[in-house]
């Protein structure tokens, strides 16, 4: 097992990563910003180390002080959480070339799965279902683009193959529009991403979001954890999401996690990771990979009983997976709301002291929050401040459960989601379950 793992992360992963540890008897170094001094996790680990100003590119994204960090404690390995540097294929090689383990996929892993092209073509070639499109990236022959397009059928959708976090990306809806969209995507990829290259594929109207969690050892074993339904979302970001995801018929779910686990076994997959996908009339289309552990994986935790961070810890220690796929059954119903410091009409992001947080409890109700009264919320990074997740043995318990711990919490001093939060858990569609990626700001703006 590992001796001493540096956490290269703040806020309520950091802390999830810090518990995690503790259970396993491994030692913590905590690293963070100078605006960062009081973080719940800071005062919890072994040792921590201040790495920079408040700006993220000066600490938690500075590769060379994290290094430096790992050296001056004598740590075995790095956990990056998520965002930050967690799916950096320079900073996993960086840290492999410096002697240390990087808690994830190889580099040349995370390399693979951040280029979108490669990523559908690996995908595809180990039997994953992916969207229709030009498998692989467009090139100057526009006479073959327009006709690969007519054969498609618009609405078509021009992507990144760099792209990330919703940006990179043109919907076209005749062809007389194609070809400048692909120009214009082109020109902003180059100057954003770095890179030019982009693909096309078919525009799903109307799809949910429903994602595969899987493990593998490295070595070539792999299984997954199931799905979860992330298709509430604001701008691309994800708000409320349920695990499993509701309404798909079992052989559909389970043929296409077992594609997800195949495609695993086939890279020698290593660590935590999630295939997203768009699922539409009983059909599910692969969209990209993360390659790391993801905000919402304690609904997956809460219907497995398989603890993610744990597992990732284990495997980092090159031990094999604790469970095989025959071990991991899933029962009943699992959410998980983010709660923000933001306006709930505005959304403008709201940092400041909590003069008091209470957190709710009872059964079947599970708070990661770093959140303490008399916490200040720096106004530098993300704005996630809380995930509460509810379990229930069925999907009506488990929001039941949910609507309590909403009226239970409180977070007094900054403005936060809850509201909104309260009101999507008594929504009416949102109850009967399924409803698709659109449905969320359909609703904000009506
Ligand atoms: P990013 O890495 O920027 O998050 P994704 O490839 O995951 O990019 O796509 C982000 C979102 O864009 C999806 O969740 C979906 O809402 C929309 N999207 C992407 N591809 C398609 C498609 N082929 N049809 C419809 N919507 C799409």
């Amino acid at each position: 097992m590992l001796e001493k793992v540096l956490i290269a992360n703040r806020g309520e992963i950091a802390l999830r990563v810090l518990r995690a540890c503790k259970e396993l008897g491994i030692k913590t170094v905590a690293v963070h910003s100078t605006a960062d001094q009081d973080l719940m996790h800071v005062r919890l680990s072994d040792e921590s180390v201040c790495i920079g100003p408040p700006s993220a590119t000066e600490s938690y994204l500075n590769i060379p002080a994290i290094i430096s960090a790992m050296e001056v404690t004598d740590a075995d390995a790095v956990h990056p959480g998520y965002g930050f540097l967690a799916e950096n294929a320079d900073f996993a090689e960086q840290v492999e070339n410096s002697g240390f383990i990087f808690i994830g996929p190889k580099a040349e892993t995370i390399r693979a799965m951040g280029d979108k092209v490669s990523a559908i073509e690996i995908m595809r070639d180990a039997g994953v279902p992916t969207v229709p499109g030009s498998n692989g990236p467009l090139d100057d022959n526009n006479d073959r683009t327009l006709e690969l397009a007519k054969q498609i059928g618009y609405p078509v959708i021009i992507k990144a193959a760099a792209g990330g976090g919703g940006r990179g990306m043109r919907v076209v809806h005749n062809e007389a529009a194609l070809l400048k969209a692909i120009y214009v995507t082109q020109s902003e990829a180059k100057s954003f991403f770095g890179s030019g290259v982009v693909y096309l594929e078919k525009f799903l109207e109307n799809p949910r979001h429903v994602e595969i969690q899987v493990i593998g050892d490295g070595n070539g074993d792999a299984v997954h954890l199931g799905d979860r339904d992330c298709s509430l979302q604001r701008r691309h970001q994800k708000v409320l999401e349920e695990a499993p995801a509701p309404g798909i018929p079992d052989d559909i779910r389970n043929a296409v996690a077992k594609t997800c686990v195949d495609a695993c076994k086939k890279m020698k997959y290593r660590g935590a990771g999630t295939l997203e996908f768009l699922y539409q009339d009983e059909k599910f289309y692969f969209i990209e990979m993360n390659t790391r552990v993801q905000v919402e994986h304690p609904v997956t935790e809460m219907i497995t009983n398989v603890d993610i961070v744990r597992e990732q810890l284990r495997i980092a220690s090159g031990l094999p997976l604790s469970v095989t796929q025959e071990d991991i059954v899933q029962r009943g119903h699992s959410f998980e709301c983010r709660i923000n410091a933001e306006d709930p009409a505005s959304f403008i992001p709201s940092p400041g002291k909590v003069n008091l947080f209470h957190a709710p409890g009872g059964p079947g109700i599970r708070v990661d929050s770093h959140l303490y009264s008399g916490y200040t919320v720096p106004p530098y990074y993300d704005s996630l401040i809380a995930k509460l997740i509810s379990y229930g043995s069925t999907r009506e318990q488990a929001l039941t459960r949910m609507q309590t711990a909403l009226d239970e919490i409180l977070i007094d001093g900054i403005k936060s989601n809850t509201a909104l939060q309260r009101d999507l858990v008594r929504d009416s569609e949102f109850q009967k379950g399924g409803v698709n990626i659109h449905y969320l700001e359909h609703k904000l703006n009506s």
